[in-house]
């Protein structure tokens, strides 16, 4: 077999994206999905939707109900409580696309990785790429919150004090980018699907 004959004949890579929520990993996934490097893979919640925010784009908005619905039916890759909603990865948003050979990214909090990275399907153990996007300071990370202007003080605290949680995990990735300026990160960022792209490691016989 040749290089030449194996495109085409290659699963897609997961690249997990995890940060402190303010960290910006949301935008970097979401502008390599607006570009077509990648699919971004939408997940379900139970947190109301703000303002501007679209069912189906941003997130699947579902009631507590329709979200253990979700669980009991198993069509969940992972799912965890965060800042006292549900979250959780749906099957169909990743399984469809890396079967295909087309790359996959999603935003998913600390706990969730450690499911997916923990969990024994071989498809998934062989996609897999982690990135942990870390803010540059506390300050910084704390502009950012209260700059979205979308969340009460009371979110912001909860927010904050689960970040510098969040924050402690970072070496359990295999590539972790320390914030700067959108510009640089989103290069930096660029820089890791297309290198890992070309990795023979998901090339299938
Ligand atoms: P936000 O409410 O700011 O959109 O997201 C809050 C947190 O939930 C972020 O840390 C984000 O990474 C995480 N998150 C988003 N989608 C998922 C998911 O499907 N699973 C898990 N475990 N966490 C998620």
């Amino acid at each position: 077999m040749t290089p030449q004959s194996l495109s085409g004949n290659r699963l897609g890579m997961l690249l997990l994206v995890s940060g402190p929520s303010g960290s910006g990993k949301t935008t970097l996934c979401r502008r390599a999905a607006d570009t077509d490097l990648a699919s971004y893979a939408t997940s379900c919640t139970t947190r109301a939707a703000r303002p501007g925010e679209v069912h189906g784009t941003d997130y699947f908005f579902l009631s507590t109900d329709e979200f253990k619905e979700k669980i009991s039916n198993d069509d969940l890759l992972e799912y965890a409580e965060v800042h006292g909603n549900f979250y959780g990865t749906l099957k169909s948003e990743i399984f469809t696309h890396i079967e295909a050979g087309r790359d996959v990214v999603m935003d998913i909090d600390v706990q969730g990785a450690d499911q997916i990275r923990n969990c024994d399907d071989p498809l998934i153990q062989q996609a897999l790429v982690e990135l942990f996007v870390m803010p540059d300071s506390e300050e910084e990370l704390l502009a950012r919150l209260t700059g979205r202007g979308t969340d009460s003080d009371e979110i912001i605290a909860t927010r904050m004090k689960n970040s510098l949680e969040e924050m402690q995990h970072w070496d359990k990735y295999t590539y972790c980018l320390l914030s700067t300026d959108r510009e640089t990160d989103y290069k930096k960022f660029q820089s890791i699907l297309i290198s890992e792209a070309l990795s023979v490691s998901r090339i299938l016989d």
